[in-house]
């Protein structure tokens, strides 16, 4: 179908998709189509709306640095603020009329003779993309815990994922399985409409204090009428983070006591937060701060502490039709079940969450079983010609999603242009080039905290099948994003069909 034949397919109207189109327009390329399952932009911001839900650094660095907003509301800005900016980059690009919604990709092939992928939509369509760019994101795909019985659940259901806003907790008695960071800004959002809570922990979380206030009116006015008041506010925030997590994760070994510190402070939050020393033992982490995603809350541990709060630690037995059994054949009977256990991630079907064919017919997520997690600068992989992922592995530097998107989708439109001027129609990345990435990145991980002793038990999803921590780049987001302006483009080998 002729209508269908594209320069560029983007799958996903997420951050990653919403930046890759930005980037392709900027570099003059308008024949892209943008495919999104849902019926509006966003991702993780539309499909997240569970009570609490906000971001966990500071609003400035959590914007594109070419569409910055001067009026945040607070410093941490809640979900539905950023599901408003999503909206008006989306408006200010004039993108919406590239999204195609409600189409869901179910998979995509690269056809070898003319260079092309084939992108299956689940309404039985096939697109024909020179390029596909698949801006899955990192957190689409709900987990459902491997617990006996959890089908058989007589009442109400929900993951955090997909929020019920018409289910109404109030007076209800509620269990919570899983203390992430969504349970931490979940939990004491309920706690105080719920009858009873009960919150199933299998892994406790490091939670420090959230420096959270509303931005005061003149400093929003400061920002709107003197950008570089703007500007030094984010380069302050985005510093101070890097190198916290360049010298104490990315480079543990170097500075180990830096996380120590943060771990102290961590300590003495929850000693203020809960005064019985018993549940404090049982709030508080046996592994090293920042093994796991840690979180941020002022009122979490607290939340324990109410009289209609019950922490429980033995393990689960299985769920039954009225409530859940624990191992010491404890039943607490609820009427609503939240599952805050979190999102599909590394795992064989999960990124990008639909089956990809490259060369040969190989299945990439077969290549990744067989030659480990990786991918060439965190986006390509040989032997997969015209696709970049966003997320691959590797493409985590440390902290903000949005400054990774930045880069992977430079990355991409870098490739695309070169192929363009060049009249090719085919852009693989060689496997020289991504044998020396592979071995640069592993080398990197044996000075990352995620692999030292001190995380025995920590049940971090950081670390792959294999043991590795191949979601993480061991380099800061600073020369990732130097190394996507500057990567030798010879290390795409171009043919023309
Ligand atoms: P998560 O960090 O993966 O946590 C899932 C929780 O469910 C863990 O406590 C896990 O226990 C538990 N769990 C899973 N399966 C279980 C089972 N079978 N039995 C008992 N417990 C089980 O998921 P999340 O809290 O949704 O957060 C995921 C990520 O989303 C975060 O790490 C963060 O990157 C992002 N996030 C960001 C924000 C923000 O920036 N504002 C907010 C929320 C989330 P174990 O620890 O033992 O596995």
């Amino acid at each position: 179908m002729s209508d269908d034949v594209h320069e560029v397919v983007i799958v996903g109207a997420g951050f990653a998709g919403i930046c890759a189109a930005i980037r392709l327009k900027d570099a003059g390329i308008d024949d892209f189509v943008m495919l999104e399952r849902a019926d509006d932009v966003g991702g993780t911001w539309r499909d997240n709306r569970y009570p609490g839900v906000a971001v966990d650094i500071p609003s400035v660095t959590y914007q594109f640095s070419f569409a910055q907003k001067s009026d945040w509301r607070r410093v941490f800005a809640r979900g539905a603020e950023v599901k408003d900016y999503v909206d008006d980059v989306v408006d200010r690009y004039g993108l919406r009329e590239h999204v195609r919604f409600n189409t869901e990709v179910v998979d995509a092939e690269f056809d070898e003779d003319d260079h092309r992928w084939r992108v299956r939509t689940a309404g039985g369509r096939t697109l024909s993309a020179r390029f596909l760019i698949s801006a899955h994101g990192v957190f689409s795909k709900a987990k459902r815990p491997d617990i006996d019985g959890v089908e058989d659940f007589a009442g109400k259901t929900i993951h955090t994922l997909h929020w019920d806003d018409d289910h109404d907790l109030t007076g209800e008695r509620v269990a919570v399985i899983g203390t992430g960071a969504t349970s931490v800004q979940l939990v004491p959002e309920i706690a105080k409409k719920v009858e009873r809570l009960d919150v199933y922990q299998r892994t406790p979380i490091w939670v420090v204090p959230r420096p959270d206030v509303r931005v005061p009116p003149a400093v929003r006015r400061l920002f709107g009428a003197l950008p570089p008041a703007r500007w030094a506010a984010r380069a302050a925030v985005s510093a101070g983070i890097e190198i916290a997590m360049l010298l104490g994760v990315t480079n543990h070994t170097r500075l180990p006591f830096l996380v120590k510190g943060i771990r102290k402070l961590a300590e003495r939050h929850l000693e203020r937060q809960v005064p019985d020393p018993e549940l404090r033992r049982r709030l508080r982490p046996q592994y090293e701060f920042g093994c796991k995603r840690p979180a941020l809350s002022n009122d979490y541990w607290r939340t324990f502490t109410r009289d209609n709060v019950d922490l429980v630690t033995e393990k689960i037995q299985r769920i039954l039709p009225h409530g859940i059994e624990t191992v010491d054949g404890q039943v607490r009977e609820i009427d609503t079940l939240i599952l805050a256990t979190g999102f599909q991630f590394l795992e064989y079907d999960s990124v990008p969450g639909y089956p990809l064919r490259g060369e040969g017919g190989v299945d990439l997520r077969d290549w990744w079983v067989d030659n480990r997690y990786q991918a060439y600068e965190g986006i390509s992989v040989t032997g997969f010609p015209n696709l970049f992922l966003i997320p691959a592995p590797h493409f985590a530097t440390s902290w903000s999603w949005l400054v990774m998107v930045e880069s992977q989708t430079r990355h991409a439109q870098r490739v695309i242009s070169h192929a363009l001027r060049n009249g090719a129609t085919y852009a693989g990345v060689r496997p020289d080039a991504q044998r020396r990435f592979y071995r640069e990145m592993d080398t990197g991980h044996e000075k990352t905290l995620f692999l030292n002793p001190s995380c025995a038990g920590s049940n971090t999803y950081y670390l792959d099948r294999d043991g590795r921590p191949s979601i993480v780049r061991p380099q800061s987001s600073v020369t990732a994003r130097w190394r996507a302006n500057r990567f030798p483009l010879d290390d795409y080998e171009l043919r023309a069909s």
